[in-house]
């Protein structure tokens, strides 16, 4: 898979069905821990600030083109004819996988409330995925020992991590060497309050526009800060083709 440097981070030649091959290639040839993290261009400016996020992003074995601007950056800078892949619906896709195949999943992260009613609404949606264990996301650095004890007792192979970015990419990297059977961890960010219905996901006519980061700037205003950085983004892609 080809994997294009953008600005000063990268993504990945994948769609969801190659990323998905990927994903069951990862768990059955048992060779380690493999990390998924969404690329996308808020991650240009956060990723590179920090060595450890940098490496593990660097060194992430599948880096999803999330948003809509790794697309067109991809495309404007390399030719590349990549499409979405979105996290959200990786990971349910993921949860298909492992429900057709009896992969086990441990879901960490987001408030109590919200991880318990995901991973309900997962349950109800692939009935015979096996869910061998859930922890919310606001667990103290004291009983992670604990959490990490519980994760390899489950003997689940896929790991979500749902802490946000880029909480996630730096627990991931902190831990994985501790986790002795999970050979999938892909980093969610707040999908699980998508799935409990918490917050909304951008109608299709936004998503098949382009403009599902439009929609999430007009429904959580607050995200304003973080999309400020997508003009500059635009600006500096343009700068690097020219
Ligand atoms: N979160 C968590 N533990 C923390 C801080 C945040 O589990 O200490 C969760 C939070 O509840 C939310 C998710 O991380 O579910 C962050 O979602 P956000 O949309 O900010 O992440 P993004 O998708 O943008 O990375």
């Amino acid at each position: 898979m080809k994997r294009y440097p953008i600005l000063n981070i990268w993504v990945d030649d994948c769609t969801m069905e190659t990323a998905l091959r990927q994903v069951d290639s990862f768990i059955k040839s048992n060779t380690g821990l493999k990390t998924i993290f969404a690329s996308n261009p808020e991650k240009n400016y956060s990723v590179p600030e920090n060595k450890i996020l940098y490496d593990s992003f660097k060194n992430a074995d599948l880096l999803i083109p999330d948003g809509i601007g790794m697309v067109l950056a991809a495309n404007f800078l390399h030719g590349a004819q990549i499409k979405r892949v979105p996290g959200c619906e990786l990971m349910q896709n993921i949860c298909k996988l492992a429900a057709d195949k009896g992969y086990k999943i441990f879901i960490y992260g987001a408030k109590e409330e919200v991880n318990k009613s995901a991973a309900e609404e997962i349950q109800r949606t692939y009935p015979s995925v096996k869910i061998s264990g859930r922890q919310n996301g606001y667990l103290s650095e004291e009983k992670m020992d604990g959490l990490i004890k519980r994760i390899n007792e489950s003997e689940a192979q896929i790991l979500f991590l749902a802490l946000g970015s880029p909480r996630q990419e730096m627990w991931i990297s902190k831990y994985r060497h501790q986790l002795t059977n999970i050979k999938v961890c892909q980093g969610i960010g707040g999908t699980l309050d998508v799935l409990a219905g918490n917050v909304k996901r951008a109608p299709e006519i936004y998503c098949n526009m382009g403009l599902e980061w439009f929609y999430r700037l007009i429904s959580e205003p607050k995200r304003i800060k973080r999309q400020a950085k997508l003009p500059l983004f635009a600006i500096q892609v343009l700068i690097q083709k020219f």
